[in-house]
């Protein structure tokens, strides 16, 4: 088992679709072992093989502090119920939340890490990772869903609603400053291109630019 190091935007392979899982060999067992020991050493909800540089559809979602973290192989949402706004972030946008609009419920149906055929229904928490990590898969993230909302938290730098590349509002909140970054998963050139992009996109605003 080894930790694999975590990409960040705008890393291009969180833009790419990820290949289904044709049979979960060796291989496959390998990188579900390493997702879920990077997922822990991270403290995070979720993890698509995206995001270790690897284009296969699996993810890795830990449901409740108590429980295991589970493997999804080829997950697919096959139905949404409800909308809602919830706060999210994202491992490969360390430092930085907002608020996106996600279902109240999914249903999805996936492989297990033995091959067996799944069907769930989710809600809550595991309904909103189950969107954000299948999202992963298909190059989706996080900021394509920012809804924009006018008030932010006074502890956190306000930042201006953008029209994104794909025709949505982002609006992403954040202090880079406050967080330290672990260094078995994240590398100092990733965090530098990921403020560095957020800049040049204009999603990030300046302290002087909040009352304009
Ligand atoms: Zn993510």
């Amino acid at each position: 088992m080894s930790i694999r190091p975590i990409l960040t935007f705008p890393n291009s392979l969180l833009r790419k679709r990820a290949k289904p899982v044709k049979k979960i060999d060796n291989e496959i067992m390998n990188l579900i072992r390493d997702m879920k020991e990077t997922l822990t050493e991270a403290s995070g909800i979720g993890l698509a093989a995206n995001q270790v540089g690897v284009l296969k559809r699996v993810v890795v979602i830990l449901n409740s502090p108590e429980s295991e973290i589970v493997a999804y192989v080829n997950p697919e949402i096959t139905h949404r119920k409800g909308k809602r706004e919830v706060a999210e972030g994202c491992l490969s946008f360390p430092g930085y939340t907002g608020i996106v609009n996600r279902s109240i419920s999914v249903s999805a149906r996936y492989l297990d890490e033995s091959g067996g055929k799944v069907k769930i229904t989710a809600d809550e928490l595991l309904a909103q990772a189950l969107e954000h990590e299948i999202d992963h898969l298909n190059g989706i993230l996080f900021i394509d869903h920012l809804k924009v909302h006018e008030k932010l938290s006074m502890a956190t730098p306000e930042y201006r609603p953008h029209t994104h590349d794909i025709n949505v509002s982002v609006n992403v909140q954040g202090n880079k400053d406050e967080v330290e970054f672990n260094k078995k998963l994240y590398t100092s050139i990733g965090i530098d291109d990921l403020k560095l992009a957020l800049d040049k996109a204009e999603i990030l605003k300046d302290a002087e630019q909040i009352n304009d």
